[in-house]
């Protein structure tokens, strides 16, 4: 039995991560489920799959969730320490699960004791690629990409190294807003961007999809992943969503990994990785698809990308300041108190702002400097708002 920890368990990669897991309950054992503030979702969770121990990231709700697993044998846990403290625990496979920067932190401790982690967690090579890559070097930790783009882009390369490759092709849907005149975008409300044509995800996530900050994210991580050179990576609008990513290789083949948009497949990739196994997903059938479009995103419909380009260039805690400031922004519009256009706007400035302060431009070598830049990213675009700096 392979012991099984998922850090956001109660979120749409946590539950499909689960769903997976259930088809063949007699190969795991759960040892560690965690989630938000939905407590009776983890608890049906830690009930069915008879978890260890399970964690809420909410202090306020421990005694709810300790109330309801009372008599399951289930251990209980709250808050971001015990959230740390349950990565620490051995564990065979870790899916890094949990939205945001909050992720970081379990990230990193999984690597740190040498397991293998699934990652979810884009946030976590965005804000602290380097000593993220570096932890798993030395601890001999296996990372296993679940983005379903980076999930494509492994399986494309096969095991060859990131030096025989030429130019690597991320995909992207285009997002709720693809085809809405741009002079609408600024008014485009919550509920309308958190519609994705093609994916069901997390609606942040989905709402990143609609101003592409997801795929920019996407960018930074593939270069933190995999090694690549920022002019290295290219994004293109594949409408359909069947092929998730391309990689060219010095040779000229351009190998291509197609699917049905559903992530249960990098999910299951990672999860039975070095093995491949049968997967419940769809089949793409070509004939009944019959075409494949691909199309360049218009940078002006799509500021997210240049920033992400500069992010590449600048290094050292850019990235954590993109993303702290690019969370802030997302808040704010999912609380009605900024357009969906600002939140470029928002980002930009931060960047803009937190590229003075000392210390912006050195490695990404450690939590502390991460987690102080994080915070400061986060105080500095909350204040931008409420001044109307943006
Ligand atoms: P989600 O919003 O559906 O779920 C997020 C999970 O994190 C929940 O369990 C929630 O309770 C927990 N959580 C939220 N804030 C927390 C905090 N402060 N501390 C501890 N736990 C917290 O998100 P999702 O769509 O499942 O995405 C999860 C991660 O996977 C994100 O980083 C996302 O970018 C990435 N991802 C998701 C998809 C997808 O299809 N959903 C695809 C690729 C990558
Ligand atoms: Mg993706």
């Amino acid at each position: 039995m392979r012991s099984i920890a998922i850090f956001g368990a109660t979120g749409s990669i946590g539950v499909n991560t689960l769903d997976l897991i259930g088809r063949a309950p007699q190969e795991y054992q759960v040892a560690v489920l965690t989630g938000g503030r939905n407590i009776a979702l983890l608890a049906e969770q830690a009930k069915t799959h008879r978890a260890a121990l399970a964690v809420t990231a909410d202090e306020s709700r421990y005694d709810e969730l300790k109330d309801l697993l009372s008599g399951t044998g289930t251990e209980v846990a709250a808050g971001a320490e015990a959230i740390r403290d349950a990565a620490q625990r051995p564990n065979d496979w870790t899916m890094s699960a949990i939205v945001g920067a909050a992720g970081l932190v379990p990230s990193l401790t999984t690597v740190a004791r040498g397991g293998a982690l699934a990652l979810a967690n884009k946030e976590s090579l965005v804000c602290a690629g380097p000593l993220l890559m570096k932890t798993a070097e030395s601890s001999g930790a296996e990372i296993l990409p679940v983005d379903s783009e980076h999930s494509a882009i492994f399986q494309c390369l096969g095991g060859h190294t990131s030096e025989t490759v030429e130019r690597v092709t991320i995909t992207a849907s285009g997002g709720a807003f693809r085809d809405w005149p741009m002079d609408k975008l600024a008014s485009a409300s919550v509920a309308e961007a958190s519609t994705h044509p093609n994916f069901a995800m997390g609606q942040r996530i989905t709402i990143d999809s609609a101003t592409m900050f997801n795929k920019a994210m996407e960018i930074i991580e593939a270069k933190e992943f995999f090694g690549f050179e920022a002019d290295q990576i290219d994004v293109v609008i594949q409408r359909e969503q069947i092929i998730h990513a391309l990689v060219t290789f010095n040779d000229g083949a351009m190998m291509a990994h197609l699917g049905a948009p559903d992530m249960r497949h990098a999910i299951g990739f990672a999860l039975h990785w070095p093995e491949r196994r049968f997967l419940p997903v769809e089949r793409v059938d070509l004939v009944k698809l019959g075409q494949l479009t691909f199309a360049a995103p218009d940078p002006a419909r799509y500021p997210a990308l240049a920033l992400a380009d500069e992010v590449m260039k600048t290094g050292g805690l850019s990235g954590a300041v993109f993303n702290a400031a690019k969370e802030i922004a997302l808040d704010h519009f999912i609380a009605g108190k900024i357009g969906f256009t600002d939140m470029a706007r928002v980002v930009a400035a931060t960047l803009s702002a937190c590229s003075r302060e000392s210390g912006y431009g050195t490695a990404a070598d450690s939590l502390e400097k991460v987690l102080q830049m994080n915070h400061f990213a986060r105080v500095t675009a909350t204040e931008l708002i409420a001044r109307h700096q943006i």
